[in-house]
């Protein structure tokens, strides 16, 4: 099979017999299971598998999967099986990782507000650190020293940067982290920046990594791969001018953008590490070690979310249909609708695809703002109370991240596999929220 072939492992097909399956056991519920995730576990092999042949064996890689993408703990536990390490981005995500099993030196600490105990608490487990700013890199500076007075040793833990190669902004500006004025990292054209940097280096022997994160979704892959190139020059640079070999690594960051329009995955893996070879070739020749920060293109188009149809009606000539699924689970789809539209596919109440003309209507969720619509206008088949939508491409940043608007429980989680007679198996990745749970949440 080629990657191609392996990406579009979530076919419509597939999310049918998913469906059905789900809905005979109760998996999904009129009264009981209004909405649930589904994560296709199969599918996110082939896709770890398809980004690890993707980099050539001429360069060491560790590809770290980003935690915020999709944070349960018995999916990172599935990513790190497949060889996966974890990039994670605040103490909870830290805790997540090691709920998971990674071993602290899979791990990368990236946030640009971490504490003075959070750092000392990433050196002393060795995850590896990625310096934000100045003010950062001063404190790493007293927390080392501190270590070695009290005979701690040196820390295990790979330290570096993360500049802004300021390589400028893709189509949504929220996602773009490599702008002239971004909030991440040391902007790496800004005055003074460049000879301060390298000055850093020359006096800190323990900074031997660079790391750059240009972008996530909407971000174009000759933008991503010319901030790579930034950050591999400026690894170059600091190892002729310090005459030594200081800059051991590069961390490229994640970032790479999913199609939301069609089943298979576009780009793939092999088309950024082509942009990669075009722009940045010294990434592979091996003198750098290779870490990757890849989220949404590992999970998104391996999940989807389905939710029951409530009721539909009719406002202002406009059919809608009232569903269970809304800012709760899609809160980047509601609140920016244009950045983040979803296909959405219609299913009778057996999971069978819904048959019908196909006529413009709002797909609406339950929360109380008129705004709650994950689609507006989407031609379907006329929908009825009792049928199910399925927002597709929800494997990442959707079920996994839910906003808390209207005390609406977070729904469970599945992961899915499917043997070779057709036969699917669910697992529990998350249980559904109680309400009993949401009630103690919200109480002192
Ligand atoms: C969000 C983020 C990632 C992952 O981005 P994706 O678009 O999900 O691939 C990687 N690295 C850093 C530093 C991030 O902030």
């Amino acid at each position: 099979m080629t990657d191609h072939q392996l990406n579009t492992l979530l076919t419509a097909e597939r999310r049918e017999l998913i469906l059905r399956a789900a809905i005979r056991e109760g998996l999904l519920d009129p009264e009981d299971a209004l909405l649930a995730g589904f994560i296709d576990l199969d599918a996110v092999a082939a896709t770890v598998a398809a980004l690890h042949r993707a980099f050539p064996d001429s360069v060491e890689v560790l590809h770290t999967f980003a935690a915020k993408a999709n944070c349960l703990v018995p999916v990172l536990e599935r990513l790190r099986g497949l060889g996966m390490g974890c990039e994670v981005a605040s103490p909870g995500e830290l805790a997540q990782a090691l709920a998971a099993g990674f071993a602290a030196e899979r791990i990368v600490l990236d946030s640009p507000a971490k504490t003075s105990r959070e750092l000392v608490r990433a050196l002393d487990l060795g995850v590896a650190v990625n310096i934000d700013n100045w003010q950062e890199l001063s404190r790493v500076d007293e927390i080392l020293r501190a270590r070695e007075s009290r005979g701690a040793g040196e820390s295990r833990s790979r330290i570096g940067v993360r500049i802004n190669p300021q390589v400028g902004a893709g189509s949504i500006g929220a996602m773009s982290t490599a702008t002239a004025t971004s909030k991440f990292g040391i902007a790496l054209a800004d005055d003074g920046n460049l000879e301060r940097l390298v000055a850093a280096f020359r006096d800190r022997p323990w900074l031997t990594w660079v790391h750059a994160h240009v972008g996530s979704q909407g971000c174009p892959l000759d933008l991503m791969a010319e901030g790579v190139a930034a950050a591999v020059a400026f690894a170059e640079k600091v190892n002729s001018e310090l005459g030594r070999r200081q800059v051991v690594g590069i961390d490229i960051g994640g970032g790479l953008p999913v199609n939301f329009d069609s089943d298979p995955m576009a780009p793939g893996f092999d088309e950024y590490v082509d942009r990669l070879w075009a722009h940045a070739p010294a990434l592979f020749t091996g003198d750098f070690q290779v870490v990757t920060e890849f989220g949404r293109s590992l999970l998104a188009k391996n999940g989807f979310t389905a939710a029951y149809v409530e009721y539909t009606k009719s406002s202002g000539g406009r059919p809608i249909a009232i569903t269970h699924a809304g800012a709760q689970v899609a809160t980047r789809t509601v609140f920016m609708p244009q950045s983040w539209p979803l296909r959405i596919s219609a299913h009778d109440p057996s999971g069978g695809p819904k048959s019908g003309d196909l006529v413009p209507q709002d797909i609406a969720g339950p929360c109380c703002f008129a705004g709650d619509l994950v689609a507006t206008a989407r031609p379907l088949p006329l929908l009825e109370p009792g049928d199910i939508v399925a927002l597709l491409d929800t494997g990442a940043y959707y079920t996994s991240t839910p906003f808390g608007y209207n005390s609406l429980p977070e729904p469970a989680v599945h992961g899915v596999t499917v043997e070779a007679d057709g036969t699917v198996r669910f697992e529990l990745l998350r249980a559904a929220q109680s309400i009993d749970e949401l009630v103690a949440r919200t109480n002192r």
